[in-house]
């Protein structure tokens, strides 16, 4: 065999390896290849998609204590659904700062207070509204409180001393004809 030809086969067969440790990217692209990177993008997606349903879960559960609007609420949880954590971020900024258990507390407690106001001012008998410092309701007559002997000050019933004047007003009887 002459001599050209064994070294033109050996020029081919070594032809691959050469340009395999020629080329500087061979190693990335077979790591790119390899069973490692499969099993890394495999792990990606899979905690993609598991953050991707917590994102979403977070959202409806949390939009569910919050909005009481049916169509708001679809609208929250498809955002959580479609666009995940960016959904969340999103949702998260324009979600309502109230839950309804807190809406439904201060209604209560307003409606409280409104119904103590209401109470306060206004005539036990005839339910017409009277100033606190009125001595007899205008509509009815009936006396709400009794004025201070000295100072002529509306003052409770129970009171020992006028808070107005200092007057002992439990020794004094209450003045109730004068008014
Ligand atoms: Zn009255
Ligand atoms: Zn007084």
């Amino acid at each position: 065999m002459p001599h050209w030809i064994i070294a033109a086969a050996a020029k081919t067969t070594t032809t691959p390896t050469t340009s395999d440790s020629s080329n500087p990217f061979q190693s990335v692209l077979d790591f790119f290849k390899s069973p490692t990177w499969h099993f890394i993008t495999l792990m990606f997606f899979f905690f993609l998609v598991v953050l991707w349903i917590a994102c979403a879960y977070w959202v409806f559960k949390d939009a569910r204590r919050r909005i009481d609007d049916k169509i708001v609420l679809a609208v929250a949880v498809l955002t959580g659904i479609v666009f995940g954590p960016v959904g969340l971020i999103v949702y998260a900024i324009v979600r309502p700062a109230e839950t309804l258990a807190d809406r439904k507390e201060h209604q209560l407690e307003v409606a409280m207070m409104e119904a103590r106001i209401g109470e306060e001012e206004r005539c036990s008998f005839c339910k017409t509204p009277v100033h606190e410092d009125y001595l007899v309701c205008p509509t009815c007559g009936r006396r709400l409180r009794s004025a201070c002997p000295s100072c002529r000050k509306p003052i409770d019933p129970q009171w020992r001393v006028c808070p107005f004047c200092e007057a002992d007003v439990h020794a004094m009887p209450p003045v109730f004809d004068r008014v």
